[in-house]
């Protein structure tokens, strides 16, 4: 081959290369989803995207609208969050419109102190605690370095992402909280969307759930709370909320034996379709325009 014929051959090796790398950012960024015959089983365009990540045993999920804006809830126990992310996010796309911390244990906090030092992070939503531990006075002073708004949830108030994607906090209802259990802290968050409506509920545990069951909390989508543990998911509460499918964000072989049998039976009794992390992997909820919505997992969703 001579000097000519290499040069041309390298010059279309990185031509192939690089609109492969182009395409496969495309893809994920949305952006030759097509208007009809969608491939993926939906019969309209996605709206948004809901990632329930493979962090282990912890909780971190990613809201992403079809526009590019996103929200995260919790971090996860610690950096595998980056990865997670790295695996649904556009290269280019460092921006986080919302960081939300349920509560600061360490399996939700940990994660997002990596997030505020890489990523471009908005606001942050957070309960207002009378004492604020360590681990959140690191994640704050983080919040500050960078000048990132922290704003404190409170009952009825609404977090949008954009005019169409907007969340409604159902519980803290007071400012100051000092629960003695620091999961009965937890934001609780309810996202409508034609119709169709998920519940993001942290680490609350049946006291919690007991004073919410007077809103409108029936939902199609549940994030488990606190990983599928026993004192979690009451019988009241899933018969009130009827999830159509369960999210339990858990780790593989975790030493507190989550999810436990009786939330398990608990969920088999009101009938809901149950999904987990340590088995199906990273969970994706594709929603779209109409409201129609498919499921896909990292590791199979069966
Ligand atoms: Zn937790």
């Amino acid at each position: 081959m001579n000097r000519k014929s290499k040069l041309f051959l390298s010059f279309l090796v990185s031509v192939i290369v690089l609109t492969f790398f182009l395409y496969t950012q495309f893809t994920k960024a949305g952006y030759f989803t097509p208007k009809i015959d969608l491939p993926n089983g939906l019969n309209s365009p996605i709206a948004f995207s809901i990632y329930y990540l493979d962090v282990g045993q912890g909780d971190s999920i990613l809201i992403r609208t079809a526009d590019g804006h996103d929200m995260l809830i919790d971090g996860g126990p610690d950096g595998s969050v980056l990865e997670r992310l790295g695996e649904v996010l556009p290269i280019w796309d460092r921006d986080l419109d919302w960081v939300v911390l349920t509560h600061p244990h360490e399996d939700h906090i940990v994660g997002l102190d990596e997030i505020l030092k890489r990523y471009n992070v908005k606001q942050i939503l957070e309960p207002d605690l009378k004492n604020v531990p360590d681990n959140e006075r690191y994640f704050n002073s983080l919040g500050q370095e960078k000048a990132i708004p922290e704003e404190k949830a409170i009952k009825g108030e609404r977090i949008v992402l954009n005019n169409d994607v907007v969340f409604s906090v159902i519980y803290p209802s007071n400012f100051q909280m000092e629960e003695e259990n620091l999961n009965d802290d937890s934001i609780i968050m309810q996202l409508e969307y034609k119709g169709k409506k998920f519940l993001f509920t942290g680490d609350a545990t049946a006291e919690v759930e007991v004073k919410i069951l007077d809103q409108n909390i029936d939902s199609d989508f549940l994030k488990i709370g606190h990983h599928g543990s026993r004192y979690s998911s009451s019988q009241k509460f899933l018969e009130a909320v009827t999830p159509s499918v369960s999210i339990i964000s858990v780790g593989v072989g975790n030493s507190f034996g989550h999810p436990t049998q009786d939330t398990l039976d608990r969920l088999s009794a009101v009938g809901s379709r149950v999904l987990r992390t340590d088995r199906n992997g990273t969970i994706e909820v594709d929603v779209g325009e109409n409201g129609d919505w498919q499921i896909e997992c990292s590791k199979g969703c069966n």
